[in-house]
């Protein structure tokens, strides 16, 4: 854990918005590249975590920022990990998106801007929302609950 924090705080120094595309692409496989910085989707039901229902955090592939918690994750039968809510507003930023002839609004990284995904108003309860995600986007830390292996 204190491994993890310290990582985190390495992170936060990188300045990733002026980061070039040619350290992105050493610093992403090739998919995720495709996704976070040209903004490509994964097909249906291919992508990573669509069926996960694990407790922990996911995370930007491209920056370890925190964006989602396993509890908020649902099941849309999309073919994309869909969450009903952000870990944090300050984490996640919208912008409008006109393009393939639609008016969306695109889910982004807001420390490094990587594209994540689309967000709908077709959601459950409690928020309507649905956080359509791009799972090579995402990395996930699992957490894993050892209250009883330390009695
Ligand atoms: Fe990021």
């Amino acid at each position: 854990m204190e491994e993890e924090i310290q990582e985190t705080d390495k992170q936060e120094e990188t300045n990733y918005q002026n980061m070039s595309e040619k350290e992105w692409k050493q610093r992403l496989t090739a998919e995720q590249y495709q996704i976070l910085r040209n903004k490509s989707t994964d097909r249906a039901f291919t992508g990573p975590f669509v069926g996960n229902k694990a407790t922990g955090i996911y995370v930007c592939a491209g920056c370890g920022l925190e964006l989602f918690l396993s509890d908020t994750k649902f099941d849309s039968n999309s073919g994309w990990p869909s969450f009903f809510q952000t870990i944090n507003q300050d984490n996640v930023g919208l912008v409008i998106d006109r393009t393939h002839g639609m008016t969306r609004e695109e889910v982004i990284c807001k420390r490094c801007l990587g594209h994540l995904g689309h967000v709908f108003n077709d959601g459950p309860a409690p928020t309507g929302l649905r956080y359509c995600i791009n799972g090579t986007s995402l990395k996930f830390n699992e957490i894993v609950n050892d209250i009883h292996t330390n009695t």
